[in-house]
C-alpha cells in the first residue's frame, strides 16, 4: 500500500493549537522511531514525516555552501530562504529538486548534525514546513521535539527509549546494511555525543513531552510496537 506524499514546499502560518489529528514520536537516536514512525503511517494510510531527515537535509545544504563552521546563525539564516525540502512515502528527501537520500547518514552530516539542529533560526524554518505537513489530515511525525515544541496539541504522544547498548547495537546494524563497517563502541559514543547534544541545547531540546506515553523498546520488536501504538490510535480516533 502506498501512502501520500509529504509535501514540505507549503509554508503558510498556521495555528498549533488546531493542529491536532497528529501522532508524535520523540526519543533519542537509535530507539527505533523511524522504522516505527514508517510502519505505523502504513498501517494507518497517512504520512510519515522524518524531521530527523529535514535536520540531516540542512546540515547536508549548509555543508555543500562551506557554511557549518558558524558562530551563530547569522551566515546562515540567508541561506535558508531558498531551502526547498521535500520527503516522498518511500523515505526519499530531495533539496531543490536534488535527491541527497544516500548523503543523509554520511560521517561528515552525522558529525554536523546536532550543531545545526540548534540553531533557533534553522528549527524556526523547519517548524514552519513541520506544521505545514499537519494540515492536511493525520500525520505520524517523528523527532525530538515534536510532542513538547512542534506539535504541543498532538492527540497521541509517545517518547521511545531504550538501553543505549541496544541503541548502538541497532545503529551498528543499519550502517551494516548500507555497507559501512563500525565499531559498536564508535556508534555507541557518537549517539551518547548527540544525545547530549540535542538534551541540553537552549530551543525545543530532546524530553519527554508533557502528557507523552513512554515506551521502553529495548526488549520489544519493531511489530510490537507498531501494534501497541496502532491500537492506541486506532481506538481513540473512532
Ligand atoms: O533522528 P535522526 O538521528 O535522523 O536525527 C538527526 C539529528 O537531527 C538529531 O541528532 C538532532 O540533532 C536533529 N533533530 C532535531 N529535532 C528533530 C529531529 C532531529 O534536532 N525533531
Amino acid at each position: 500500500m502506498t501512502h501520500p506524499t509529504a509535501d514540505l514546499t507549503i509554508s503558510e502560518p498556521v495555528s498549533i493549537e488546531t493542529l491536532r489529528d497528529v501522532v508524535a514520536i520523540d526519543g533519542p537516536s537509535g530507539a527505533g522511531k523511524s522504522t516505527v514512525a514508517r510502519g505505523l503511517a502504513r498501517r494507518l494510510g497517512c504520512p510519515y514525516l522524518d524531521t530527523g531527515a529535514m535536520y540531516r537535509a540542512v546540515t547536508w545544504y549548509l555543508l555543500q555552501r562551506d557554511a557549518c563552521d558558524f558562530a551563530d546563525g547569522s551566515s546562515v539564516a540567508p541561506l535558508l530562504g531558498a531551502l526547498d525540502i521535500a520527503l516522498d512515502a518511500e523515505g526519499r528527501v530531495t533539496v531543490s529538486g536534488r535527491d541527497v537520500s544516500s548523503h543523509l547518514r554520511s560521517h561528515e552530516v552525522e558529525r554536523r548534525v546536532s550543531a545545526v539542529s540548534a540553531l533557533s533560526v534553522v528549527r524556526k524554518r523547519m517548524r514552519e514546513l513541520q506544521r505545514a505537513m499537519a494540515e492536511h489530515g493525520l500525520l505520524v511525525a517523528e523527532g525530538r521535539d515534536m510532542g513538547s515544541v512542534v506539535f504541543p496539541a498532538a492527540n497521541w504522544k509517545f517518547y521511545l527509549d531504550a538501553a543505549p547498548s541496544e541503541r548502538a547495537r541497532r545503529r551498528q546494524a543499519d550502517f551494516l546494511a548500507q555497507g559501512r563497517e563500525v565499531s559498536q563502541d564508535d556508534v555507541l559514543e557518537e549517539i551518547l555525543v548527540r544525545d547530549r547534544l540535542d538534551s541540553t541545547r537552549p530551543d525545543a531540546p530532546l524530553t519527554c513531552a508533557e502528557g507523552a506515553t513512554r515506551i521502553d523498546t529495548t526488549s520489544m520488536g519493531v511489530d510490537e510496537v507498531i501494534e501497541h501504538l496502532a491500537r492506541i490510535v486506532e481506538r481513540e480516533r473512532t
